[in-house]
């Protein structure tokens, strides 16, 4: 099932050819409406008509998260406030957050795209979809919603928390799609599963997540606690929110919707574009959006692209599921380690919960790291030496696949916060 199978399915020539035509046209816009851009361009020594296959995209100048701020609110802008319609903002954890502007083609673009990520999921306009999103500045809410009602399917616009609730509504009206953080649908799994509810009993069949990093292990618990199929969606609000790229049911990688935005992945260290294949930051270029166009936007994502053909027929380039970011990579005694990758090797104890803290702490010039681990309430009530042989496990486990000696701390049952958004897996105590 496709919701627009000529877009997503166009052979790749086609879509290459399409590409350029928009990304011609964004460019120049982007240029001639944004003095920011032009400075940029100016700098290089580049103009719009430098731009005449896709590969000379590489000759323009990258934007950076602080090319944003400097640019804090509407300096990126292309278009006049009055054409923009709505504005959404990142978490921004440091500082002035990043804004994004839409107009009215913008919002549309934006729900048809989530509609077309509801789809490969499975969904169609009979599916009541619970958009356990933050509801605000934040993209995760607005854009599900507007997508499922593009969709014409049943919206619950019930945000994210009050988990009674949620599990009410989710029990009462018979949702059959949720959409939420990856780390929330597992809190959501275990307080139903306290409260008595039986999942295979509902009518809950697929969940669309994404807004943080999480592991085909994670997926895996969550298939099997919520009794549904566990999607990844990918996005971020410097570039739209979510729906920039989506699983399909194939499961094997992410497709970017490129008919929207054009990928590449470069080495972070030499700004190079890498080929398919290679592992790099992804950077992405707006092909149509009207108020917030970015070109050769860095990610901070690190992910790998594919382009071969995908057995669910789309031909829009794959993205491996995202690691982390270049700004959660830790260097543990020069080991490059994500958080993800640590989740990975967590879920694979059935003793402990997929509940995880990374504690990061600086000795000299070196990250050091404790990961504290929560036990399974049967685990709790075992023997010290039992315990004990667990830590060991673990430990010798992730020294075996991550190449890195890190104390194990295993914790009692439910100490660990529960997040209702994006979950937070690193506590920071490092004085920088
Ligand atoms: P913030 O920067 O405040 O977190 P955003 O909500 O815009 O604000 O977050 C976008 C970021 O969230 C992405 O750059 C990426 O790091 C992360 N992210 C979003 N979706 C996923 C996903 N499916 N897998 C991994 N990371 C994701
Ligand atoms: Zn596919």
């Amino acid at each position: 099932m496709y919701w627009d199978r000529e877009n997503e399915t166009m052979s790749r020539d086609e879509l290459a050819d399409l590409q350029l035509k928009k990304l011609k046209a964004s460019v120049e816009r982007t240029y001639n409406n944004v003095p920011f851009c032009r400075q940029s361009f100016e700098k290089k020594g580049v103009t719009p008509e430098d731009v005449q296959t896709l590969d000379d995209l590489r000759k323009l100048p990258f934007t950076i998260k602080n090319d944003l701020r400097d640019n804090y609110p509407f300096g990126l802008f292309a278009e006049p406030l009055d054409k923009v319609v709505r504005l959404q903002a990142s978490s921004g954890t440091t500082g002035k957050p990043i804004v994004a502007g839409y107009t009215q083609n913008d919002i549309y673009l934006w729900a048809n795209l989530i509609a077309r990520a509801l789809v490969m999921a499975g969904g169609t306009n009979k599916d009541i979809v619970q958009v356990g999103y933050g509801y605000g500045l934040f993209t995760g809410g607005m854009g599900a919603h507007y997508g499922a009602e593009r969709l014409g399917a049943t919206v619950v616009p019930v945000s994210s928390g009050n988990t009674d609730r949620q599990l009410m509504l989710m029990q009462d009206f018979g949702t059959t799609m949720l959409a939420c953080t990856p780390s929330y649908a597992l809190y959501l799994g275990e307080e139903g599963a306290k409260r008595g509810i039986d999942f295979t009993k509902m009518p809950l069949k697929a969940g669309v997540f994404g807004a943080e990093p999480w592991s085909e292990r994670m997926r895996e618990q969550l298939e099997q606690k919520l009794d549904i199929k566990a999607f990844d969606i990918y996005g971020l609000t410097e570039v739209m929110g979510p729906g920039v790229a989506m699983e399909c049911q194939a499961k094997q990688g992410l497709h970017i919707f490129e008919d929207h935005f054009f990928a590449e992945v470069i080495d972070p260290e030499t700004e190079e574009p890498l080929p398919y294949g290679k592992p790099g930051e992804l950077v992405i270029t707006s092909l149509t959006k009207e108020a917030f166009p970015v070109i050769r936007y860095r990610t901070r994502d690190i992910t790998i692209l594919n382009p071969e053909p995908c057995s669910c027929g789309r031909t829009h380039v794959r993205m491996q599921r995202i690691t982390g970011r270049t700004d959660d990579m830790l260097i543990i005694k020069g080991v490059n380690v994500f958080p993800s990758q640590i989740e990975s090797v967590l879920l694979e104890f059935g003793e402990t919960e997929p509940h995880y803290l990374l504690v990061v702490d600086r000795k000299g010039n070196l990250d050091d790291i404790e990961i504290w681990v929560e036990l399974s309430s049967e685990m709790f009530n075992d023997k010290v030496r039992k315990l004990e042989d667990l830590e060991r496990r673990i430990f010798s486990r992730i020294h075996s696949v991550l190449g890195i000696s890190v104390p194990i701390k295993l914790v009692e049952p439910q100490t660990i916060p529960r997040s209702e958004g994006k979950a937070k897996r690193i506590v920071d105590r490092r004085e920088i």
